[in-house]
């Protein structure tokens, strides 16, 4: 991880977020593994792709994960995320239109 996103701020973080929304879809955690679904989350204006709550999210919809320089090392956030792009070895999720295993 580069000294910008070891340093970073709460400002820091939304200035380097492309606003693409794509970590705001519901996912699911199996064996270790996140597998993002086609499912948005309730508050995301799916027009803007910005949280309609986002002051109260935690009140609202708690549970929503705050970013932290550690926590998004787990694999929860798309390979693309400019957070993740650079992290050797993350361990990327699943999403809806990655091919499945060949034997499908
Ligand atoms: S996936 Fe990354 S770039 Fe896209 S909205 Fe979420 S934090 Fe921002």
């Amino acid at each position: 991880m580069n000294k910008q996103k070891t340093q970073n701020t709460q400002k820091d973080w939304e200035s380097i977020c492309s606003k693409c929304a794509q970590c705001c879809y519901e996912k699911i955690d199996f064996e270790g593994h996140i597998y993002y679904t086609e499912i948005p989350c309730e508050f995301l204006d799916l027009e803007t792709k910005l949280c309609r709550v986002y002051a109260d999210r935690d009140t609202k919809r708690p549970g929503c994960v705050h970013l932290t320089d550690e926590n998004i090392k787990k694999g929860f956030l798309p390979a693309d995320c400019p957070y993740v792009a650079d992290i050797e070895g993350y361990p990327a999720p699943s999403m809806p239109d990655d091919d499945g295993p060949d034997d499908c």
